[in-house]
């Protein structure tokens, strides 16, 4: 999206034909392309590239050639021989330890989410989720999938982080919420959202709560040493939520089906006081159906993923009416996600 600070920066770059585009900077991400020219102090050429890597010299030459002609990587020639480096973008975007990093999205899009769009078709026509046909698990529990070993979790766990990490910061600032003294963020993953909700509202106490395996993922593998949220553990469907005075859902509703976003933010509303708030954070699509294309994409993402589907401003204000909540506003960001604010 225009001013975006999130995927642009690299996305902006590539003209037609971006899917197959995109593919091939996941390839430079997965084989360690950019970290290796961001290690070396000097251009490199394709031989020395695939000695590094273990890769073709073939195969490397013509893969190092495409993200030059997509303006990712730059090339010289000196004395016949071609010389590789990196620019900017991939400097701050695509190698791994850049704090602005896209490493674990870009990884998690190539093996998880490029498979399933494989099957899009049948989605399509079945009008539900793909993971069986894509991955062997039954439909039903989009979170078993999504958790079915140590590293689908953490690479699912990554790519939640990344977001927040690049556009934290505007979503938490999208509306005043220093009146809200507890905080918790439900199903607040790695708590990167947390983190900058932590920062921009200090006198608040703020908390993420998740499913017991994720917390544990998240304190091993996710936290910083100044981190100041502190984390509990539960399901939101199953068991008690915790008290608070505002609680966040991002990308939490998105995930579900109508009748289980109505369950928990009904338990939300039955939780809090008077006064307290519901903070959703979500891509919101325009009332006039002509856009933003993102959330569009996101929507089918969810089809083929998971269970739900991105709303309008207009939806999610009858969600939250439904649910007991009043004086729903909604706040575009310009960035990747939005803020929704209700109160009880
Ligand atoms: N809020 C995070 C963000 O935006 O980065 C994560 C969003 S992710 C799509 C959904 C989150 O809900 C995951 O962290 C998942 O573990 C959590 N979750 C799913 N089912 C849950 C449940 N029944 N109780 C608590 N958390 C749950």
């Amino acid at each position: 999206r225009e001013g975006s600070d999130s995927l642009l920066p690299v996305w902006g770059n590539i003209k037609q034909p971006a899917n197959v585009s995109s593919k091939v900077i996941f390839s430079a991400c997965e084989l360690g392309v950019f970290d290796l020219l961001l290690k070396s102090q000097e251009p490199l050429s394709a031989q020395r590239v695939a000695r590094e890597l273990s890769t073709s010299v073939d195969g490397t030459e013509r893969l190092l050639d495409a993200l030059v002609g997509i303006e990712i990587l730059e090339v010289e020639t000196a004395d016949g021989t071609a010389l590789y480096s990196s620019t900017d973008v991939a400097n701050l975007y695509l190698a791994r330890g850049s704090a602005k990093s896209l490493h674990d999205m870009i990884i998690y899009q190539s093996q998880t989410i490029y498979p399933l769009w494989n099957n899009m078709v049948d989605a399509i026509r079945e009008g539900k989720n793909q993971n069986e046909r894509t991955f062997g698990f039954p439909p039903e529990d989009i979170f078993q999938v999504m958790y079915r070993s140590e590293e689908e979790m953490l690479k699912f766990m990554g790519l939640m982080n990344s977001t927040w990490v690049l556009d934290g910061h505007d979503i938490v600032t999208a509306f005043n919420l220093s009146c809200f003294r507890a905080i918790v963020d439900l199903g607040g993953c790695t708590g990167a959202l947390a983190r900058e909700m932590a920062k921009a509202y200090p006198s608040s106490c703020v908390s993420v709560f998740d499913l017991p395996q994720v917390v544990e993922t998240a304190q091993k593998h996710f936290s910083q040493d100044n981190d100041v949220f502190v984390f509990q553990s539960g399901d939101f469907f199953s068991g008690e939520i915790p008290a608070a005075d505002l609680y966040v859902l991002a990308r939490i509703i998105h995930d579900w089906p109508e009748e289980k976003c109505l369950t928990l933010l009904k338990k939300i509303h039955a939780t809090c006081q008077p006064g307290g708030g519901v903070l959703l954070v979500e891509a919101m699509l325009l009332e006039n159906r002509r856009g933003p294309v993102m959330a569009q994409v996101f929507s089918l993402n969810m089809l083929v993923q998971a269970e739900g589907r991105e709303r309008s401003p207009s939806e999610y204000t009858r969600l939250l009416n439904a649910a007991g909540f009043h004086s729903v506003q909604a706040c575009r960001t310009g960035k990747s996600y939005d803020a929704i604010l209700a109160v009880k």
